[in-house]
């Protein structure tokens, strides 16, 4: 009879989700919405130089730092990637991701597009999607209803926004969100495909049949 095996060693690594795209596309209600539907899937809440908006609470949709102290996190290396944008900066914390993806735990970053392609070199095991809205009409529209830009702000955002729509190109997936539950439908389905993927199932097969299989 084969040895028994242990479960918690027969884990798989945790998957990683990073959810870009432009300012306005979305990112943040589908991956809110991933949140609330997946079992173990921690979001990686960044740190970043600008100031908290209302209703915002430190160490849940950011953790709000000084200048200073991002320069010095920066300098100790310990961000797995950081970015300027919109003129703040905003970076991702190495610290828990490894330990969240070794215990198994899918870890979800919303990040922008620049921060994603240092990613993307870096971390060739993520999961790269790309959210853009439907139109640019549409971008405008959905920034201007969050209400925190002023005109200038926003003409610079759509700007940048046409510019990162070229990246599109360089994604695992690409979702156009133009009705949520359709868009939210495909973010599910991504997450689904990806956890049922051979490689990510075999410590369970194994486990489970104790067995081996390549
Ligand atoms: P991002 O995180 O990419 O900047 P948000 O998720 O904050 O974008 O979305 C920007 C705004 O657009 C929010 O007010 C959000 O409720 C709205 N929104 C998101 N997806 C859709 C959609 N498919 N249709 C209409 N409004 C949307
Ligand atoms: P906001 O200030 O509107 O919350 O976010 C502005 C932009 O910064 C969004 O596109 C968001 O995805 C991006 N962002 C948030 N956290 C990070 C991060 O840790 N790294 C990078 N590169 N971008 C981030």
């Amino acid at each position: 009879m084969s040895e028994k095996i242990d479960n918690k060693k027969a884990q798989s690594r945790g998957k990683l989700f990073v959810a870009s795209g432009p300012s306005g596309a979305g990112k943040s209600t589908l991956c809110n919405e991933a949140l609330a539907c997946f079992d173990k899937m921690s979001f990686s809440v960044s740190y970043t130089t600008r100031a908290p908006r209302a209703g915002e609470t430190d160490g849940v949709e950011y953790c709000f730092i000084d200048q200073k102290s991002f320069n010095e996190m920066v300098d100790k290396g310990e961000f797995l990637e950081h970015a300027g944008v919109h003129g703040k900066c905003y970076g991702t914390a190495a610290t828990d991701i490894e330990k969240l993806l070794k215990e198994g735990v899918d870890v979800l970053l919303d990040i922008d597009v620049q921060g994603a392609a240092q990613l993307m070199e870096a971390r060739k095991d993520g999961i790269y999607i790309f959210v853009l809205p439907p139109s640019m009409d549409a971008c405008a529209k959905r920034l201007d209803a969050r209400g925190d830009l002023k005109e200038e702000e926003l003409a610079a955002r759509l700007n940048i926004a046409r510019d990162e729509m070229k990246s599109a190109k360089d994604y695992d997936y690409v979702i156009i969100n133009d009705r949520l539950s359709e868009s939210f439908d495909k973010f599910k389905a991504i997450v689904t495909a990806e956890r049922a993927k051979r490689a990510q199932v075999a410590p369970e097969v194994l486990s489970l049949f104790q067995i081996s299989i390549d």
